[in-house]
């Protein structure tokens, strides 16, 4: 019998179940790399149900109980009298979503003397130091492509949203106005601009391919450069970093994994190397950013304009700079659990835990940390070139 401690966001305020807005999510087969969606032995939810939240219990609830083994879920995760920190020191597997990370510090890892699978739902581990990950044997695993595409939609939104100045437009008529000079005295085309990104991973190629269609001028840089005829087929400049990126475009959108290399990559000094008036939309991860030198960008109009879903802490403080700041247009950490991927990820995560608990491989893009080293997808995002 193993022992699980499952991390999720609190359910809905008006309740769980929700009144769902439509009855059916679509059936997608397959990721544009060839690989296939989960392929877990079965489900016990329904596509499109709320999975994320604690009630929700990502349709695992039989699934351990027909196992014999403990669950515990819980939203109750900072600080040191929480239930994650008092469930995790006999725990065997922590489960958690980067949009309600439960933060597996060095010190947590070292109390968990259990905890043999750190399991995100989602993508993107770095709510876990890797580096005691791999010094206590926990292997850490992630359900690589489950929400890249939605993210990458996301992106898109965000981007339109602040050329097209649109959370003021749609304020000024649900406020009862009219004000078509106050709507658009910031409002612009995205037709003709640069738009460089910061990796063009899965997330990454999958804005470009969704951008091209605006007739933009598309840029990225990235630690491994795709192949020429990748370049070639998505019409993209290559630029060998991120100083000489950031001052060739109008937008910029990260979508770098967050370690040392892009730990507070835009800070003052970059910023100040930018256009005049440039946007950022961040849905990597928010310590990619210094916050008090995004908002000071804003507030001296070095930035027209700054979006994205991810913040650090999560949740973040009532007082949090980007709250307040002007022309963002930030939502709390969404793009990646929409209910299309929560039943993605929920699936994935079925499908890592009985490789787990039958003791089969588990998927190599799946893996971030295995065997005491970085492994899978891991080994080719959490770390720079030069170290591959
Ligand atoms: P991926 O592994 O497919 O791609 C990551 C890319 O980043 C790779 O091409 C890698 O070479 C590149 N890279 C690594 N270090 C770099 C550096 N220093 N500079 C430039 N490029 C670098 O990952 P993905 O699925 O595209 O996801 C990317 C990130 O997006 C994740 O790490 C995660 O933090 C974030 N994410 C956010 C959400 C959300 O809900 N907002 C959801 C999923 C993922």
């Amino acid at each position: 019998m193993a022992k699980c401690v499952m991390v999720l966001y609190p359910d809905p305020v008006n309740g769980y179940p929700p009144r769902y807005a439509r009855d059916t999510v679509p059936a997608i087969n397959g990721y544009p790399d060839g690989n296939t969606v989960p392929t877990p032995s079965a489900i016990d939810f329904t596509p499109g149900a709320l999975l994320g939240c604690v009630s929700g219990a990502l349709g695992l609830r039989k699934f351990f109980e027909d196992g014999g083994h403990e669950l515990v879920v819980t939203s109750d995760k900072d600080g040191p009298d929480s239930e994650f920190e008092r469930e995790l020191p006999d725990a065997d597997l922590v489960i958690s979503q980067p949009f309600w990370p439960a933060y597996l510090t060095q010190e947590r890892i070292a109390k968990a003397r259990n905890l043999k699978l750190a399991l995100t739902a989602g993508i993107g581990s770095d709510h876990v130091d890797l580096d005691a990950a791999k010094q206590h044997g926990v292997t850490v695993a992630e359900v690589t492509y489950s929400n890249s595409i939605s993210v990458a939609e996301h992106t898109v939104m965000q981007i339109l949203a602040l050329v097209r100045n649109f959370i003021p437009s749609h304020r000024w008529a649900v406020e009862g106005g009219w004000n078509i000079a106050d709507c658009v005295e910031r409002a612009y085309d995205l037709e003709g601009m640069d738009v460089g990104l910061i990796a063009a991973g899965r997330i990454g190629r999958a804005v470009l391919r969704r951008l091209a269609p605006f007739d933009v001028k598309l840029h990225y840089t990235d630690t491994r450069r795709l192949p020429a005829e990748v370049e070639k087929q998505l019409d993209v400049t290559f630029h060998p970093d991120v100083e000489s990126l950031v001052k060739s475009v109008d937008i910029v959108s990260i979508h770098s994994p967050l370690y040392e290399a892009t730990r507070q990559m835009f800070n003052e000094k970059l910023l100040s190397t930018m256009r005049r008036g440039s946007y950022i939309v961040n849905t990597a991860r928010g310590e990619e950013t210094v916050p008090e030198a995004i908002a000071a960008a804003l507030h001296s109009g070095q930035l027209a304009g700054y979006a994205g879903d991810v913040w650090y802490p999560q949740p973040p403080p009532p007082d949090h700079p980007w709250r307040t700041m002007p022309n963002n247009a930030m939502t709390p950490h969404v793009s990646g659990t929409t209910l299309s991927a929560q039943a993605r990820y929920a699936a994935g995560t079925r499908e890592i835990l009985e490789c787990f608990f039958a003791g089969k491989p588990i998927r190599d893009e799946y893996l971030i940390v295995a065997g005491g080293k970085l492994a899978g997808t891991g080994a080719l995002s959490y770390q720079s070139s030069a170290a591959l």
